[in-house]
């Protein structure tokens, strides 16, 4: 759990090669208490934003992914959280790990790992905290290895 005090924080947390892009939804409101990670794609669908917490220094860091255009309707596999599904569902985000290269991931094009997992274990019964840090350690192993 981390928390948000308000809206120039949360700004501080992206890197400033994302500040000038970042779209910040008027719905998200300050203080904002964070559980595992927040996530929003912007009102165009061009961008989904990710912030959260690294485990190691208890920074909060923040991403911004371009969305490829949904192409051809295949159905592909998150990353993260493995689920499944059509190309306007799953499709590749782009973050820019400097001025001159970027990283693509397949993942939920909306960042709803969280729910897709919570939801899972509803219906499996596995253990929502274990899904839950199996999810954090992906992401955090992703933004250590290519973007931070
Ligand atoms: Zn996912």
């Amino acid at each position: 759990m981390f928390k948000i005090e308000n809206e120039s924080e949360l700004r501080q947390c992206f890197r400033p090669i994302d500040r000038d892009t970042l779209e910040i939804p008027g719905r998200i409101k300050f203080p904002l208490f964070v559980r595992d990670y927040l996530a929003w794609r912007e009102s165009s669908g061009h961008r989904t934003y990710l912030v959260v917490t690294d485990p190691e220094s208890q920074k909060t860091l923040g991403v911004a992914f371009r969305n490829d255009s949904a192409s051809t309707p295949v159905t592909r596999h998150c990353e993260w959280c493995h689920s499944s599904g059509g190309s306007s569902q799953i499709g590749l985000l782009v973050a820019d790990a400097s001025d001159r290269k970027s990283v693509g991931i397949h993942l939920c094009r909306d960042l709803s790992c969280q729910a897709k997992l919570e939801s899972r274990s509803q219906l499996t019964g596995e253990n929502t905290r274990l899904l839950a840090r199996t999810l954090n350690g992906r992401i955090s192993d992703f933004l250590k290895r290519c973007l931070f």
